[in-house]
């Protein structure tokens, strides 16, 4: 039986060729290796719609802990760079570097920007967004990370962001992680979720949290033929995390959009 990950299939032109004066010129005959399959081939474009880097999404073998098999993610070699002393580090540039963030700035510094901007857990949420709902949507790849500097990218922007959270809570490999005292994820993502919000709130975004009616992400929810109406709206009392000592909640506290 195919694995329910498998369903998705990348938009062809969410993942164009390398072009001229690109710095990632990955493919994915390139970047195939032996963790398993590629499924998808993200590419990270800057301000300036120049390639940086690659992130691939890898189907593993089913084993006997996912018996479906299970997703995994890598970077290409992009992604860090030589400092002076010829080490590889990471360059902060693109870890800030958000999903399809050229269209997102050009939709920032439009005259008419859009109303809503969802940010959604992860690329595939998000491409479903700009192919099933034709909206804006981003989103990071650092998963639970959301930088000081990611949101910097949303500056100047006068509508709302919504973030859409996983409903990471129903499923056994997260709800296994939780109840992992080596692990000590975070539940139901909420960690991740209200670093987003704390980030946004600071340069002064319009944030509130939604997420999906059906299935666990926005992907499934909008798959399912749901509209953008009918995501679901979550108060930030819901988002609260069981430990993240981190977060200022300042005076927003448990205030919700409705
Ligand atoms: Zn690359």
């Amino acid at each position: 039986m195919p694995s329910k990950s498998n369903k998705y299939v990348q938009r062809a032109k969410y993942s164009p060729p390398p072009k001229k004066g690109d710095v990632c010129d990955c493919t994915r005959q390139s970047l195939a290796h032996s963790v398993g399959e590629i499924t998808h081939l993200y590419p990270y474009f800057d301000e300036n719609g120049i390639r940086q880097f690659s992130r691939t999404r890898h189907l593993m073998p089913p084993s006997e802990k996912y018996p479906k098999g299970d997703k995994t993610f890598r970077y290409c070699h992009h992604y860090r760079k030589d400092d002076e002393q010829g080490f590889r580090v990471t360059d902060p540039k693109n870890e800030s570097l958000l999903y399809g963030q050229h269209k997102l700035i050009d939709a920032i510094l439009a005259a008419e920007q859009p109303k809503v901007i969802l940010l959604t857990e992860g690329e595939g949420c998000c491409e479903a967004c700009w192919a099933l709902l034709d909206m804006h949507a981003t989103t990071t790849h650092l998963g639970k990370r959301f930088t000081e500097a990611s949101a910097e990218h949303f500056r100047g922007y006068k509508g709302t962001v919504l973030i859409v959270v996983d409903k990471d809570h129903e499923e056994q490999k997260h709800i296994d992680a939780f109840n992992d005292e080596k692990t000590k994820e975070d539940y139901p993502g909420s960690a991740a979720a209200l670093r987003k919000w704390k980030a946004l709130k600071k340069i002064g975004v319009r944030v509130f949290f939604r997420e999906a009616a059906v299935g666990k992400d926005l992907r499934d929810h909008l798959e399912a033929g749901k509209t953008f109406a009918q995501l679901k709206k979550v108060t930030l009392d819901e988002v609260q995390p069981l430990w993240l000592a981190d977060v200022d909640f300042g005076h927003a506290r448990g205030r919700g959009d409705g």
